[in-house]
């Protein structure tokens, strides 16, 4: 139904890190106005680090909550420091970034394996609030589970080579038919395989 998304990878952690912190409580849309913003008003990630967090949270203003993602963005890059540099993931095991990652500052599992798959197409499979409500209506994920157990859980089902695949098209889904209030089951493709199906 939603084809294979074709989407290479960026190469760019760090963008990817902020773009997710900046994507809490908003649309895509707002997310990407405030991560320009950031991006045109600072040279570098050392320049939003080092500034004031009332600078940074001007910058993002567009964002929503931006109080709050500023001081967070300030405290993850300080958190990583000198070098503010994660291009060692590229290559390293994806426990080790996961780790990494998931000590820094108001990450979790889901912010890791965005960063990991989609900067450098890492086998980590994000599981947001559309891929856990649909994963969880179709019985692949353990309904009430943490969202670290989700993400082990997505995991073990998800064939290697089909993350992104997997990840974009439960997402497409949950936003286009299995809404969260009122799902369209009568349109859904999956209805006869869906335990969870409204008649
Ligand atoms: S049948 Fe309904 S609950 Fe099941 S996946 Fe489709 S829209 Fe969601």
């Amino acid at each position: 139904m939603y084809g294979v998304p074709v989407m290479a990878s960026h190469g760019d952690p760090l963008g990817e890190l902020v773009l997710t912190v900046l994507s809490q409580s908003t649309n895509d849309r707002n997310r990407d106005v405030a991560f320009l913003r950031l991006r045109e008003r600072f040279p570098s990630w050392e320049a939003v680090r080092d500034a004031p967090v009332e600078e940074i949270e001007e910058a993002i203003r567009p964002g929503g909550i931006s109080k709050v993602k500023s001081v967070r963005i300030k405290a993850i890059l300080e958190a990583i420091g000198d070098p503010l540099d994660l291009s060692w993931m590229r290559d390293a095991p994806i426990g080790d970034s996961q780790e990494y990652l998931t000590a820094l500052p108001g990450v979790g599992r889901k912010t890791a394996a965005c960063v990991l798959l989609f900067a450098y197409g890492l086998r980590d499979v994000p599981v947001d609030t559309h891929v856990s409500r649909v994963g969880m209506r179709l019985h692949l994920l353990e309904p009430g589970a943490p969202f670290d157990r989700l993400h082990d859980q997505m995991l073990a089902i998800t064939p290697p080579g089909a993350e992104l695949e997997f990840h974009v098209n439960l997402l497409r889904h949950g936003r286009r038919v299995c809404h969260s209030q009122r799902p369209a089951c009568r349109a859904c493709a999956l209805r006869r395989m869906c335990p969870s199906r409204q008649e």
